[in-house]
């Protein structure tokens, strides 16, 4: 198989395992029809699953299915042999039903004992799709293939991730209306380093500290310049209101 195929078949399987509870091995119901294919084939039917679910599986093979292959004679003996080296899957169908009808009824609505299904049915297929996690294979001459999910998988999927991601009824009531959870407060900005895993300072060296003294006394440099100018205009404004002119003020009162 090629790696991308691979690949992709082995994230559908996390896809199925993850979201829907398939564990490996996995059960895999195979029909007559996939019997016959494997062994006119002559191929390792067991083996091909596994490479193509990218895992462990165990063949099973309900009493309906295997039924179909007796029914077909002397003919059909390894197909039969085949198909009882298989698990057998009791359906309890006490008359034989067509094989198709006997895995759309062993899968039921849900396929709550998550199968994977084997056929060639194509029209199986299409209603194994309407079934949210229903894994499908079938053969395309020598190759098996794995059927991209069905839209009721993704579907179901997505509505299970969207209930988990909800608040449950205790979960609101500890939460309260009246009482948001609290959220930490983010400081803006870049975060420092860890205060913890930052060096100390090393004391700062006699050099450094005449430097900046030089600087301190430095009434040349810019902002020396300015704090100056600062001080300078807060002490005139002390005492401006003391300095109103005399002149203007008797027209003020006059108004
Ligand atoms: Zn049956």
């Amino acid at each position: 198989m090629r790696q991308r195929r691979a690949k992709t078949y082995r994230k559908l399987m996390s896809l199925y395992s993850l979201s829907f509870g398939f564990r490996q091995p996995y059960q895999v119901l195979i029909d007559s029809d996939m019997c016959i294919l494997a062994v006119a084939a002559k191929t390792d039917l067991h083996q091909q699953l596994g490479i193509v679910l990218q895992g462990n599986v165990k063949p099973m093979i309900t009493q309906c299915c295997i039924q179909e292959l007796y029914l077909l004679g002397k003919s059909h003996q390894s197909a039969v042999d085949l198909a009882k080296s298989f698990e057998r899957r009791k359906c309890n169908h006490r008359e034989a039903i067509p094989g198709q009808e006997c895995i759309a009824s062993v899968i039921g609505e849900s396929n709550k004992h998550r199968y994977v299904v084997a056929t060639q049915l194509r029209a199986l297929r299409v209603m194994l799709r309407l079934i949210p996690a229903v894994p499908i294979v079938h053969r395309n001459r020598a190759v098996m293939i794995l059927e991209p999910p069905s839209d009721a998988t993704l579907d179901t999927k997505q509505q299970n991730e969207e209930k988990a991601f909800q608040p449950s009824a205790a979960e609101l009531a500890n939460i309260g209306v009246d009482n948001p959870p609290e959220r930490p407060r983010r400081r803006k900005g870049p975060k420092g380093p860890n205060s913890l895993s930052v060096k100390k300072k090393a004391p700062p060296d006699t050099s450094q500290k005449r430097k900046r003294t030089d600087v301190d006394e430095d009434v040349t440099s810019p902002t020396a310049q300015k704090r100056k100018r600062r001080r300078k205009r807060g002490d005139s404004s002390a005492t401006l209101s003391n300095r109103v002119s005399p002149a203007v003020s008797p027209t003020h009162v006059s108004t």
